[in-house]
């Protein structure tokens, strides 16, 4: 078994190939993330971040080369690889504890090792208290946990997030960092992390993956050498922001124009 969490090689999608809607989305894709790596996917609005994530965790089939993780060719959706979404989807009528072991559930654990597996992930987001409550009790943020603790219910070894706290304030967004880092290396699973905010990259990166705009490549990988946990105003912060800036912004403009012809 190879030990690179996701391997991507020339992998292509094409949204609807051999259909007068095809729509290309991702071209020549190689990436490599290895075990415990965090590794976030920038990039303008459009570009194939989400899709990519989507063909990791096995909800869609890349349309060329070829996409691994841990040397199996990634099919279909599997309990080590765990997907994060923007809005958290909790079930209503579930308590927050029933939300976070409900793949377990469904995998046909038993009651007690249920409620052991959600005290224990619960507390690693600092929610053990609401193990009782219901979703409709919870700020975003706490949702947001709750989704994070469900994911690691199942031990992942791939976390995949799709912009996960986008919907939340800019100070609990910067809370939410801090705290993921925290979960993250307690963890040791690896991160695909998409978002399109620089700052975001800078707070949680081992390597940024710089998207062109559609159909996305990967323009260029950049390796974060900051020590953790980071200073996002230290003079080394502020030069990899500007080097990300200046990388996104022409595709920015190119994404745009596009959008622009589109509308
Ligand atoms: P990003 O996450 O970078 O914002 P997406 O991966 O969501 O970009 O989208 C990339 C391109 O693929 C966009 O042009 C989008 O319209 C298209 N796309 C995304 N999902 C689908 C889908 N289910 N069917 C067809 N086209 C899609």
């Amino acid at each position: 078994m190879s030990d690179i969490a996701i391997s991507c090689r020339n992998v292509g999608k094409i949204w609807a190939k051999g259909t007068p809607r095809a729509h290309e989305a991702l071209v020549g894709i190689d990436l490599e993330v290895a075990p415990g790596e965090f590794v976030v996917l920038l990039g303008p609005s459009g570009c194939g971040k989400s899709t990519l994530l989507y063909l990791a965790a096995g909800l869609e089939d890349n349309t060329s080369g070829e996409l691994l993780s841990f040397g199996q060719p990634v099919e279909k959706p599997g309990p080590d690889r765990s997907l994060i979404f923007q809005e958290t989807s909790l079930f209503p009528w579930l308590t927050v504890g029933e939300n976070v072991t409900f793949g377990l559930h469904l995998a046909g654990v038993d009651k007690a090792t249920r409620r052991k597996t959600a005290d224990e992930v619960l507390q690693r987001v600092g929610l053990k208290a609401a193990i009782d409550k219901r979703p409709s009790e919870l700020s975003g943020g706490m949702r947001q946990r709750v989704a994070v603790a469900r994911a690691l219910a199942m031990h992942p070894k791939v976390l995949l997030m799709d912009e996960p706290f986008a919907a939340l304030d800019v100070q609990t967004r910067a809370k939410m960092q801090d705290f993921l880092v925290d979960v993250w290396r307690a963890s040791e699973a690896s991160v695909l992390f998409v978002t399109h905010h620089i700052d975001e990259a800078v707070a949680l990166a081992d390597r940024v993956a710089i998207f062109t705009a559609r159909p996305g490549r990967i323009k260029e990988i950049v390796t974060v050498d900051l020590p953790r946990p980071r200073d996002p105003f230290s003079p080394e912060a502020q030069e990899l922001r500007k080097h990300l800036t200046a990388v996104l912004s022409a595709e920015v403009d190119r994404a745009f124009a596009e959008q622009e012809a589109l509308a």
